[in-house]
């Protein structure tokens, strides 16, 4: 029966009719051998046709016999051609989808989703990073493969390797009548060897990228079919190449890269003799000669390989025995961690996930996120990243702290949970024992944290991120600049000032009362109103223009303003044009929610915003009046580079160019102007190039952040403490500069030798001197007078005081 099946590769005449459903088929390379083993039946069957001669009895007996043994022969031909039909039947269904299955290039390709960005200088795409899966394992290309490594296997493994046809016939043939034999003696008595070693590499590449470890015989035919298959439509060499990246090691590795590193701490083409026999020797049997735990039946297994190298020829008696006395130096302990773990994902990359990984879930319909990740990681894909790896380096650079720009600022706070976080060490007695607050709570030591986000605000793409101070200590931890925090006088500019002038409620120079908006409950004086909003340290101003309260970050004048824009207004624009969607709507809760002056105009919020939905919205700043929609990558390809997925941006005109160009103008004035709240910083002009800006602080200061605006690109910084609590009064001159200087210190190495760019300017702003007392249009007699920036349709008169 084994032996007839056998016959079938030769029976090519059905399955070639049938060739588009057999991949093996199509390719006839291998006819002359496949036919081979059908020639002995061939000529059988001539044998038995001889003419028979007159003769005796004993004639008449033998022609009897030669009777009987050609019907024997007719009916065996006939059982055997049954049986090889059904079987060729069987072989067509069982290996249908081998094309794809068996792709050995997809195979290698879909090995790991590559993270690629494109060069800071060259703009070509680089791979910036990879995943960890939980099977460790790295591709390796063929001329990267030792020749003693491929040597070790063949000799251990299959020795006809590069003249067999994908299976061995004599070794298939003994172990499949072995396995009879086996079976009707209950498995006490074998003809031959055993069934191992039947398989021959092709064989064992076969079961590692199927999986299909049946026990049955019909495994077996299935796996002799494909092994054929695999050998009609790739080279030894491939087939060699696609089995040493996917053999299984000790615990999650796979592929002699992996083992290399595992075991030697060296990439595979620096392995030497030894250590090629020595990951021979482990795919043997990984748990018996693992080099680690079985040292010495390791070694035994290992100088069986090199004996085995040499008896084929392949290294000389001098070196088997020089290699087989080399000791067995295994990687430092130490050195095993740090490539048996997962290596930690840069800021951007952990960002990247937290936008792809919902929207991969969404499209496969997984249940968890888990799912979707690991899904993910192992398609082969090619995420194409937003970041700029130069950008990134450099603010990470920054935000590791090491000159000590954030301070760590260190104080104790009572514990609510008793569950220390990140970055929080309980206050010890000298005794060792925790220390408890007058309300009985544990205290605890917090430090500052901050966080830095950068978008290229011609088209939303996110270039660098950095979510926490210090080194990065694990994958996929809260990003800080993801999270929201208090935005404080930043926000002024995003609703008030920007929909004030496109509402024509105000312009560049125009004068307004410093004067609170309302009456509100004093708090600290029951029974007693107070002025809401009040300046900065309460200070007052009579009269002031709005590029001058801009500038100075006075509350009352935007309160004012945002008043005539309108609240609800400005909360749509914010909310829904801007995507701030961290802003809470009434809808979501009808007592603390946004839809106020203080959250919308002086950032005081429910929850607060992430840096990068300020750095969203202050896009428009930059670029003519556009918001981007945020991204963090462009496609997700699959390996043949048909896109899987495209970042959805959209892009909205949400400001018209003329109000955009007059904010530019406006937010100059934070970081340029002698009065300005960043005055004396250095950033009005970096590389080169116009910044542009707004600082902002929060009640109490406990957050302060920057918004730092290029040509190219902008910046939100935050600092503060993870849960918020005062960075001090007295300190607050110095804290508040902690932005400005970790935003100079990464705009400097950012822009400094790009190519000089100016932001986009309207040519229907009109651009007119003003009276610096008035903030009308100045004329002759005017004792001061600056540049002021307006719309066509709402330039001030000639300044009548002086003219
Ligand atoms: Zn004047």
């Amino acid at each position: 029966m084994w032996v007839q099946g056998r016959t079938i590769p030769g029976r090519l005449v059905y399955m070639q009719k049938e060739k588009e459903a057999i991949p093996i088929a199509t390719n006839d390379k291998r006819q002359p051998q496949a036919k081979a083993p059908g020639q002995p039946h061939a000529s059988k069957r001539r044998g038995s046709k001889k003419k028979r001669t007159p003769g005796s009895v004993a004639k008449s007996i033998f022609l009897n016999l030669g009777k009987f043994i050609v019907i024997m022969c007719c009916v065996g031909v006939m059982i055997g051609s049954v049986a090889a039909v059904l079987l060729s039947q069987y072989v067509v269904n069982a290996t249908a989808n081998d094309a794809d299955l068996l792709n050995l290039d997809q195979i290698k390709l879909s090995y790991t989703t590559r993270f690629l960005a494109q060069d800071h200088d060259t703009g070509e795409w680089v791979e910036y990073t990879r995943l960890y899966s939980d099977q460790q394992r790295t591709w390796v290309d063929w001329g990267e493969i030792p020749e003693d490594l491929v040597n070790a296997f063949i000799a251990t493994e299959d020795q006809s390797f590069w003249t067999h046809m994908g299976f061995n016939p004599t070794r298939t043939a003994a172990a499949a009548v072995n396995m009879v034999v086996s079976k009707i003696t209950g498995g006490t008595f074998g003809l031959f060897d055993t069934m191992q070693g039947a398989s021959t590499i092709d064989q064992q590449l076969i079961k590692n990228i199927t999986g299909d470890n049946e026990t049955d015989p019909l495994r077996k035919i299935r796996e002799v079919f494909r092994a054929i298959g695999l050998r009609n439509r790739y080279s030894p060499e491939q087939i060699m190449e696609a089995y040493l990246n996917t053999i299984s090691l000790t615990g999650q590795l796979a592929g002699v890269e992996a083992g290399a590193n595992q075991y030697f701490n060296k990439h595979v083409s620096d392995l030497n003799l030894a250590e090629c026999a020595s990951i021979a020797a482990i795919t043997k049997n990984p748990t018996k000669y693992n080099p680690a735990t079985n040292p010495e039946e390791h070694i035994l297994r290992r100088n069986t390989v090199l004996r085995f190298m040499y008896e084929q020829g392949m290294i000389t008696e001098e070196e088997k025995n020089e290699w087989q006395a080399y000791p067995l130096v295994l990687a430092e302990e130490q050195e095993q961690e740090t490539v048996t773990h997962t290596s930690n994902n840069s800021w951007f990359t952990d960002a990247a996930l937290d936008q792809i990984i919902p929207l991969v879930q969404e499209k496969e319909g997984f249940e968890t996120s888990a799912e979707a990740y690991n899904f993910l990681n192992t398609q082969g894909f090619v995420v194409r990243l937003t970041v700029d790896p130069f950008m990134q380096q450099e603010m990470e650079k920054v935000m590791l702290n090491s000159d000590g720009t954030f301070y760590p600022r260190p104080i104790q706070v009572e514990d609510a949970d008793g569950v220390f976080q990140d970055g929080e060490t309980p206050v010890l007695d000298e005794n060792g024992n925790q220390v408890y607050s007058s309300n009985n709570l544990p205290l605890k030591t917090i430090t500052t944290n901050g966080a830095m986000i950068t978008l290229d605000h011609s088209n939303g793409q996110v270039k660098a991120v950095v979510g926490g101070l210090g080194e990065k200590k694990a994958d996929r931890i809260s990003n800080r600049a993801l999270q929201p925090h208090q935005s404080g006088s930043t926000m002024k500019p995003i609703g008030a000032y920007s929909l004030g002038i496109e509402y024509r409620v105000t312009h560049y120079s125009d004068m307004w009362q410093d004067e609170p908006l309302k009456q509100i409950p004093d708090e600290e004086h029951p029974g007693q109103m107070k002025d809401w909003p009040q300046n900065y340290g309460r200070a007052k101003y009579g009269q002031m223009q709005v590029y001058m309260a801009l500038g100075r970050s006075l509350n009352t004048i935007p309160v004012q303003i945002a008043n005539l824009v309108g609240i609800d207004n400005i909360f749509t624009f914010m909310h829904d044009t801007l995507n701030m969607s961290s802003l809470v709507t009434s809808a979501e809760d009808a007592s603390h929610n946004d839809e106020d002056f203080s959250p919308l105009v002086l950032g005081n919020l429910t929850n607060g915003v992430t840096p990068l939905e300020m750095a969203g919205a202050y896009q428009m700043f930059g670029n003519g009046g556009v918001y981007h929609t945020p991204t963090f990558f462009t496609t997700i390809e699959y390996p043949n580079g048909e896109i899987y997925m495209q970042a959805e941006s959209t892009d909205v005109q949400a400001l018209t160019t003329e109000t955009a160009t007059v904010m530019n103008r406006l937010l100059r004035n934070p970081v340029a102007a002698s009065f300005g709240t960043a005055a004396g910083s250095g950033i009005s002009s970096i590389g080169g190039m116009e910044i542009i800006g707004k600082t902002g602080t929060t009640q109490d200061w406990k957050d302060y952040m920057f918004m730092g605006v290029s040509p190219y690109y902008v910046t939100a910084v935050w600092y503060g403490y993870d849960e918020p609590h005062s960075m001090g009064g007295n300190l607050n001159a110095q804290n508040s500069k902690v932005p400005q200087i970790a935003y100079k210190n990464y705009a400097t190495a950012v822009l400094t030798g790009k190519e000089h760019k100016d932001f986009p300017y309207d040519s229907d702003v009109v651009s007119q001197r003003f009276c610096t007392e008035t903030g009308d249009l100045a004329g002759p007699n005017c004792p001061g007078t600056e540049v002021g920036y307006y719309l066509a349709d709402n330039v001030p008169a000639l300044c009548s005081a002086h003219n």
